[in-house]
């Protein structure tokens, strides 16, 4: 089915500034934003509380798929307030009515909300704990293919971000629009101790970017949908950049996409794609 708003998929390593960009950008668009982070977090989270080995592929898939099956776990976009507001576009994970009411209780950068038996979660899956837990689970090919199909039936219709590790490169090779977001790691280390400390979690800059090292070396050499950019990925790195900026780039980005393939509120006057990458530093 051809959509009628573009797919963008936005992958790259921790603390490059993806969930923020991710959700100013679904913010900017009137998108629907998807963070995939936020649902390996969650399964990581249940794997602990079930008091499952989280090295165990097998009890994590068999437990993943139960969740899946049974909507044990589902994501909560943030509200759609941007251009396109008007689109019914459900939650990924569940219908409209699922929704619950905002409430005061971080959800963390990409401002999406996860629930697990209906409890929210949404704080508790942003500790280092969980983060490391995250990535050991998302090394399980079992535990991938539960959440595939749920990523896929999230974004088939378009005018939806979906940010993560391997969106555009598994989960969905054919977005329209992928891009590569990353910073230098000492970069990313400041971004995620300040996010850490802002929410009460006592940190020291070494211990953050051990923690940032590890988890991109673990993402990144892992067998299964290993972190890497997609050939067709546009590279941005936001690298001392103010996030307003970067952002405003990938819209103009995505406008010209939309633009090119006659699609969206710019399809009629049709028009060019917006060229290069919006930044190719390393
Ligand atoms: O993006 P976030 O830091 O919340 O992701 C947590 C962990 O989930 C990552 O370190 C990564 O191991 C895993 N992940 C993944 N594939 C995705 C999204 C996240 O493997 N699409």
């Amino acid at each position: 089915m051809p959509r009628e708003r573009v797919l963008v998929a936005i992958d790259g390593p921790a603390g490059a500034g993806k969930s923020t960009v991710s959700r100013m950008l679904a913010e900017r668009l009137g998108f629907v934003l998807v963070d995939t982070g936020a649902l390996y977090r969650t399964v990581a989270l249940a794997v602990t509380r079930a008091g499952l080995d989280l090295g165990d592929g097998e009890a994590a898939g068999a437990l993943t798929e139960e969740l899946a099956r049974g909507r044990r776990i589902r994501l909560v976009p943030p509200a759609v307030t941007g251009p396109s507001s008007s689109r019914s576009a459900g939650p990924p994970a569940g219908p409209p009515s699922d929704r619950p009411p905002e409430s005061g209780a971080a959800p963390g950068g990409s401002g999406v909300r996860m629930l697990l038996d209906e409890e929210d979660v949404s704080a508790e899956i942003r500790t280092p704990s969980v983060s490391l837990a995250a990535s050991q689970v998302s090394a399980h090919p079992r535990v991938r293919t539960a959440l595939f199909a749920l990523q896929r039936q999230a974004g088939e219709r378009g005018g939806v971000v979906l940010e993560g590790r391997d969106i555009g490169t598994v989960v969905f090779p054919d977005a329209e629009v992928k891009f590569f977001l990353t910073a230098s790691p000492t970069e990313r280390a400041t971004r995620r101790q300040r996010e850490l400390v802002e929410k009460g979690t006592a940190i020291t800059f070494a211990d953050t970017l051990a923690e940032v090292v590890k988890r991109d070396r673990a993402d990144s050499e892992r067998p299964v949908a290993p972190l890497r950019r997609a050939d067709d990925a546009r590279l941005v790195d936001s690298s001392g950049r103010a996030i307003a900026d970067v952002v405003s780039e990938m819209v103009e980005v995505v406008l010209g996409v939309e633009r090119a393939l006659g699609l969206g509120a710019a399809g009629a006057a049709g028009g060019d794609v917006a060229g290069d990458p919006v930044s190719s530093e390393g």
